[in-house]
């Protein structure tokens, strides 16, 4: 059990990458907390995750809300009476030539993404700052938080921010012990990706296989997907890494998709 005595707040928990990560901590002995703006899902998660015999609370949080975000994290911590991770997952796609991009939609993605990532990293933060305790913060970012491609301008806009937010936060938080990080995926097929391989066929005119094949895993090593448990073991590892010689770091687990 490697994260027993834990609490963490995992946002976009009820599906994907995120509810994979809520399980694996819950195995580990940590207790979860399932932030979703769906909270219908977020309930359901948490109670599947109790059933398995874990720790779990769901949470109704709009990550883009100042208010719900800070009575999110609180009824969190009224609940299991400490912070110790926050895993910063929340996030949709919008796909779009630059050319026609909606600034209604640019502004969306924007205000989940990075402000999400905010206002969730200031609310956490007072209780893991308290006594020095200390704490863990992940971001999701992606490979795009490195590469560009074709239709996500806001996206890897997004993503490439958090890179700096991290940064930010390992050097201010050090002196509290706390330390940041963010883990960058490659594609994994999750309800966010199901939802693009139609919509990247239309935007770009070639057939789904071909979206799959050439777009999305032309340029790993083998042509396989990432999966959620890939992701979920790298925040684990992360999480429960012992000191502060892992700090500030981007972690790209994407197939060799992109390589540092
Ligand atoms: P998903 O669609 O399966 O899950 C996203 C969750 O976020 C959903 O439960 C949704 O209800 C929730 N959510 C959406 N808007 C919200 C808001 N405003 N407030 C709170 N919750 C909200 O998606 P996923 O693929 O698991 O993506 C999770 C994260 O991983 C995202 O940040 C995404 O950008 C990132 N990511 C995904 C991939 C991939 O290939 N799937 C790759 C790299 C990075």
């Amino acid at each position: 059990m490697k994260l027993q005595g834990k609490v963490a707040l995992i946002t976009g928990a009820a599906s994907g990458i995120g509810r994979a990560i809520a399980e694996t901590y819950a195995r580990e002995g940590a207790a979860v907390a399932i932030a979703d703006i769906n909270l219908a899902a977020a309930q359901a998660t948490a109670k599947e995750i109790e059933a398995a015999g874990g720790k779990a609370m769901g949470v109704a949080m709009d990550v883009t809300n100042e208010q719900a975000v800070n009575a999110g994290t609180q009824a969190v911590v009224d609940a299991f009476g400490q912070l110790d991770i926050l895993i910063s997952n929340a996030g949709i796609q919008i796909i779009s030539p630059l050319v026609d991009f909606s600034f209604a939609d640019w502004k969306k993605m924007q205000a989940i993404h990075v402000d999400g990532a905010f206002l969730t990293t200031r609310a956490a933060l007072p209780h893991m700052y308290k006594d020095k305790r200390g704490g863990t913060v992940i971001y999701m970012g992606s490979v795009h938080s490195h590469e560009g491609s074709k239709l996500k301008s806001a996206y890897v806009a997004a993503k490439h921010a958090l890179l700096g937010l991290s940064k930010v936060l390992a050097k201010e938080g050090a002196e509290f012990n706390v330390r940041s990080h963010v883990i960058c995926p490659g594609f994994v097929r999750t309800p966010l990706v199901e939802k693009q391989i139609p919509e990247q066929a239309a935007t770009l005119g070639i057939s789904e296989e071909e979206v799959i094949k050439h777009v999305m895993l032309g340029d790993t090593v083998d042509g396989i997907f990432t999966t959620v448990d890939d992701i979920a073991q790298t925040a684990l590892f992360l999480a429960a890494f012992p000191s502060a010689a892992l700090t500030g770091q981007s972690v790209v687990v994407s197939h060799g998709w992109y390589m540092q």
